[in-house]
Parts: structure tokens; sequence; C-alpha cells
């Protein structure tokens, strides 16, 4: 029960060897545990709202195949679990009593501390979903807060995953959309790869970038019948996720499913902007991803507005800073701690001398029309994000985040120096448009006005 493009892409995943998406397959929970854990003894580990809502399902039907099962794992409901590394310490000191295999009936930030505990324990699990609200299911790594700042630790992805389409349609609605926000931010990610394969910074892999782009259109056409509960764009969806997370499997990075609409989420997270509404939970990951994708489509607008093919590459390698000075900005930019570090061994990495600039503009003047036609075939326009987002009930607007259009235009320049991965802001600042496009987006008449 798992459609035929999951069926093609999961031999080449590194972790992940069996997934089973359909209506009614939390009844095939045993029979998937068993295909890869054979007769090992499993464990359930939820929330008090997973458990009630699958979990004590799973733990009955594990039970009625006659496996050995330890008592589930049940953090509480309330409040809100967070994505914090002490819950992750503590269920690895409950499963170092048992030899038991996880079963994480959850949604994206249980998952994810499931996901790193069995690490540390060196035991594969199987995840359930409860929600399609992320891509995480199926990719390696979790996001998780540790020593104040959150960050993306190692462990690899499950080695199964059951998707119920019964279960994720009865999820509440927010997790949903978050869902959609995080796979619609492929269009903006995949325009930040082919800006960096054609400046010859980081190749595409055709095969990879068509293991999440093939799906992405279907899977994102109808945000209006997902909200209605729709199972057959539910489906879409959690392939068109599933995928991004298989995707980075085979790609042994997070390339293929995140550009500069991720980072604009990830410094909103790690500085507490972007908390929602006065009184609500914070916004879910793939909310902020979404509506990032709409500023960064805006932004890309403005670039393409611009002649980039004549560029003077005199003029940039004159005013190019070193390494030096561009170390002094990031430190001036940059002080939420563990944050501040990180920005600038990132802003390292990507550091290229004026004589490297001059050779990545030489090549940018020549590809200018090619990549020029290549980004417009690629995106969607900022409005067309917006509409689509809002149909999926997704917030579009900063306020809806709890965001200042002062903190979502210092963004634009922020957000370049917390990762090394090179997207499109990077284009812009190496040939000195930036600060001008960002402007031209909260002057008069602008998007963002
Ligand atoms: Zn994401």
């Amino acid at each position: 029960m798992s459609t035929e493009r999951i069926k093609a892409a999961l031999p080449d995943a590194t972790d992940t060897k069996d997934i089973v998406i359909g209506p009614g397959v939390l009844g095939l929970a045993d029979e998937v545990f068993g295909r890869s854990f054979g007769d090992q003894p499993a464990v359930v580990v939820a929330d008090e709202n997973t458990f009630k809502v699958a979990g004590q399902d799973v733990h009955h039907r594990l039970q009625t195949g006659g496996r050995t099962l330890v008592d589930p794992y049940i953090f509480p409901g309330q409040p809100t679990l967070r994505s914090e590394y002490g819950n992750a310490t503590k269920l690895v000191a409950s499963l170092r009593t048992h030899e038991a295999i996880p079963v994480a009936v959850a949604s994206g930030t249980l998952n994810d501390i499931v996901k790193r505990a069995a690490y540390e324990c060196d035991r594969p699990y199987l995840a359930v979903a409860t929600a399609a609200s992320v891509d995480g299911y199926t990719s390696f790594g979790a996001s998780i807060t540790k020593d104040g700042f959150k960050q993306t630790l190692t462990c690899p992805a499950p080695r199964a995953v059951v998707a119920d389409l019964d279960v994720l349609a009865a999820a509440p609605p927010i997790m949903t959309a978050s869902g959609y926000g995080d796979l619609l931010g492929k269009v903006p990610a995949g325009a930040d790869w082919i800006v960096a394969d054609e400046l010859q910074v980081d190749p595409i892999d055709p095969h990879v970038w068509s293991l999440v782009q093939g799906p992405l259109r279907e899977a994102t056409a109808r945000p209006a019948e997902l909200q209605a509960g729709d199972r057959s764009t539910m489906e879409a969806l959690v392939e068109g996720l599933m995928m991004s997370g298989l995707a980075m499997q085979v790609a042994g990075s997070s390339r293929p499913a995140s550009g500069a609409e991720h980072y604009f989420s990830h410094l909103w997270e790690l500085e507490g902007l972007a908390h929602g509404v006065e009184g609500g939970p914070p916004p879910e990951h793939g909310l902020k991803v979404g509506f990032a994708s709409i500023a960064m489509a805006a932004f890309y607008e403005r670039l393409l507005e611009r002649d980039l093919s004549t560029v003077d590459i005199e003029a940039r390698r004159r005013l190019w800073p070193s390494w030096e000075q561009v170390e002094q900005k990031v430190r001036a930019t940059h002080h939420t701690p563990g944050l501040d570090r990180a920005a600038i061994a990132q802003s390292r990495e990507k550091y290229i001398d004026a004589d490297q600039l001059a050779q990545r503009l030489t090549l940018l003047r020549e590809r200018w029309p090619v990549l020029r036609e290549r980004i417009q075939q690629q995106l969607l326009t900022a409005d067309q994000l917006r509409e689509q987002l809002g149909a999926a009930g997704c917030p579009t607007s900063p306020a809806e985040l709890g965001l200042s259009l002062a903190d979502l235009k210092a963004t634009y320049i922020r957000a370049r120096m917390i990762r090394s991965r090179y997207t499109v802001l990077d284009l812009a600042y190496e040939t000195g448009v930036l600060p001008e496009c960002v402007e031209e987006l909260f002057a008069p008449g602008g998007f963002w006005a």
C-alpha cells in the first residue's frame, strides 16, 4: 500500500526501507513492524494526545499480533511537547531499561525526539505518523533545542513509516496546513538550487531533483480540498512530504528540500520571532516556511527585474570585503547565544575572496539569460503562493505569525549568514543588489508595503 513513486524511491534511500500510506493502514502496524524487525519486542512512544488518537490502537494491534511489548512511554499532552533535548534524554533513560524497538506514534516534534533517542540507544525505529505536518518523517536528523540553541542533531530516518490517511485527516487542520507550507517551500528551494547549479556551486542531481520536484505541483495543486479532508488530496500531500524526506536520504543533504525560505524560518525559531498571536501556540515549522516562501518569491521578483549580465565585475571586486570585515559584520548582526558562533562558522565556509568573486560573476554574466529563464519556469509568483497558502489555511501576513515588518525586513539581510548553503540571497549579495531589492519590497507600492 505505497505509491509507485515511493516504491521506486525506496531502494536508494539509506535508512527507510518501508513506507505504507493509505486509509486504515494503522491496521497493518504489526505486519509492517514484523517485516522490519522480525519478532523483536516493541514499545509504543506517544504523548497523551497521540496515544488517544492512534497510540493505544497501535499498542493493541501489536499485542494481538502476539508480540512482546513493553509498557508504552507516554509524554504529557499539556503543555504542548517541545523539541527540547531534555525530552530525548528522558526517553533514552527509559529505552535503556529494555531492548524494545520504539514505535513513535507522533507528529513532527515527538517524532524528532524519538528519532534522536533511538539513535542514542543504537536502535532503529518505526514511525507512525499522526499529522501530515512536516517532511521530517522520512528525513535524517532531528530538529532539537540543545544548549539553548535549536540545531539539527545527527540521527538516521526511521526504518519504516506508517501513514494512515484517516488518522492524518482527523489531525488539527493547522497541522495539515503546516505540511502544505513545508511542501510548497520546495518551490523557492528548487529555484535556489537552480541558482547554485548554474553558478557551479552545487550541481543539481537530476534523480534527486525529480524525487522532490516531480510530485510537487500535483501535491500542492488543491489546497482547499485538503482543508475539506479530501483523502486523495491528503494522499498526494503525504506522498510529496515523504518523497522530500527520501530525497534528502538519497542526497545525504537537505539541499533538495530546503533553501533560503528555511533559513528565514530557522532564524525566527532561534530568536523567538514569529511566535504567533498573543496567547496562541507557537506556529508550526511549515507555517513559517510557507510564509517565508511568499517572502522569497517576492524577492525573486525584484531580482529578476534586473539585468545581471551587465554586472560591473571590477567595481564589485574593488568593494568586496575581506573575511575579517565579513566576520565583524556577522558578529554585529547576530547576538543570539549559539547562533552567533554558528553564523560565523557558516559564513566562513562560504566566503570567497575577490578573485573567486570575479570568476563567479564572469560566469554569471554569461549564464544569466539561461538562469533567469530556469528560475521563471520553476517559481510561482508571490501572489500565487499567497493565494494557495491562504486556501490551505496557512498564515500569509507577518502579523498572523507575530512578526513585525521591521523583523521581516531585517531577515532578508540576516538569514544569509546563518547557513553556508548558497541561495539567491548570496547571488544578490555578490552582485551588490541585495539592499536595494529589499528596500523595494518595503517601499510604498512594494510587496510588503
Ligand atoms: Zn521543512
